[in-house]
């Protein structure tokens, strides 16, 4: 039995286990709040502590990239962290990304890095409205964000970044990345995985939908094989430049048949939780075999199927599981307005009878929980009959 210690103790960490128990893999966590070593299926099991935890690893590896840097180097002397630190540390920090977007001469949005009122009236200058301005380091869910779309805003969107600057309680210094808007057509993002010995197997790409800057809805593609193919040279390029071994998603803007990178998350990511169902080997098992030295799964999609996020809700009606190939997932977290608290999972044989079956689910689901499920389920339905 190979022993994983996965930094941070949340649900992809929880899923990590559900998905690498059969492959006889014993999946511990660190919960980052506590500093203890726990199960991640049962976190009110305490393990051991953070020190104790590396030693009884043999792989460690992470569910979040905003690891602290003094635990990343802990877990790097060991010799045992996969992906490396700097892989980890390029997901938490939007300067170093778009610097490894450069150097990999990836298309993404313009940008400029805001410091101070100076480098502010800069970007401002350099860049047209509207302008989304992202904290450099912390970011996720649209959480430290601001969109300006009036130059007369301009003093309280400063007002409202600078503080926050001020107040930020980071190891290293926090900065704002101010980026173009772009009016892309949709969002779709890339799953894949780099084994230790550099073979590449990428998902099928998936389109997503955001509400309020959080994942809402993703969806399985059928073959688009040019932005497949374009999609996975990015991959490719950036995951051999960072020496990349498990899982990454890269997230992108669809502008005609162009991709812009939006951001690269170094871990399992949300637009790929479909691949529990939909896929030949989940996102969650490929990760573990990428880091294990085991061979890589097939990512193949096996029938159409879409994920449909339950954020703030801590209970929908049980009658969802009525419905021919519906899966819930819970992630026994306690309820907060915005706060990811489970998934549902969907298929179909066909497209149609996906779209078919979301219809069924959007008449079950509250439209004030799952603000956008009815439309983009319109939507499909329309495009798939
Ligand atoms: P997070 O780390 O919170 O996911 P993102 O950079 O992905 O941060 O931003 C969240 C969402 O905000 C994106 O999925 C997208 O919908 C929107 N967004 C972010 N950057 C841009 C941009 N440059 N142009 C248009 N929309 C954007
Ligand atoms: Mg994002």
């Amino acid at each position: 039995m190979k022993k994983i210690l996965i930094l941070g103790a949340g649900q992809l960490a929880r899923m990590m286990e559900l998905a690498g128990t059969p492959l006889n893999l014993s999946i511990k966590a660190l919960d980052v709040t506590h500093n203890n070593v726990v199960r991640p299926l049962a976190p009110e099991i305490i393990c051991c502590d953070l020190a104790t935890g590396i030693v009884e690893a043999e792989v460690i590896t992470a569910e979040f990239e905003h690891v602290a840097h003094d635990v990343l180097s802990q877990c790097e002397l060991s010799g045992k962290l996969l992906p490396n630190s700097d892989a980890i540390k390029v997901g938490g920090d939007r300067r170093l990304e778009k610097a490894l977007l450069a150097s990999c001469n990836v298309a993404n949005a313009k940008h400029y890095f805001v410091e101070n009122k100076e480098s502010f009236n800069k970007a401002l200058e350099l860049l047209s409205l509207p302008i989304i301005f992202k904290s450099a380091l912390e970011g996720y869910d649209g959480k430290g964000q601001w969109r300006l779309k009036k130059v007369e805003d301009a003093d309280a969107v400063w007002q409202s970044m600078s503080d926050f600057i001020v107040n930020s309680k980071t190891s290293i210094k926090q900065g704002i990345v101010a980026e173009q808007m772009v009016a892309f057509q949709r969002e779709i993002s890339l799953v894949g995985a780099r084994a230790i010995n550099g073979e590449i197997a990428t998902y099928p790409l998936t389109e997503n939908h955001h509400t309020n800057g959080i994942l809402s809805i993703s969806v399985a593609e059928k073959l688009n094989k040019e932005l497949q193919e374009q999609a996975n040279a990015v991959f490719e390029s950036i995951a051999k430049k960072l020496n990349y071994v498990g899982v990454m998603a890269i997230e992108f803007f669809q502008v005609g048949d162009e991709l812009l990178v939006n951001e690269i998350a170094p871990r399992v990511h949300n637009s790929g939780h479909w691949t529990q169902q939909g896929a030949d080997t989940c996102q969650f098992e490929n990760h573990l075999r990428a880091i294990c030295g085991l061979p890589l799964g097939s990512t193949a999609l096996i029938r159409p199927t879409a994920m449909i996020n339950i954020i703030g809700e801590d209970t929908i009606t049980e009658d969802v599981l009525t419905i021919p190939s519906v899966k819930l997932h819970w992630y026994n977290k306690s309820k907060r307005p915005g706060r990811k608290m489970g998934h549902i999972n969907i298929s179909g044989n066909t497209e149609l009878q996906l779209a078919q079956r979301l219809r069924m689910l959007a008449k079950l689901l509250p439209s004030e929980s799952f603000i956008e499920l009815t439309d983009f389920t319109e939507q499909y339905f329309t495009k798939k009959n």
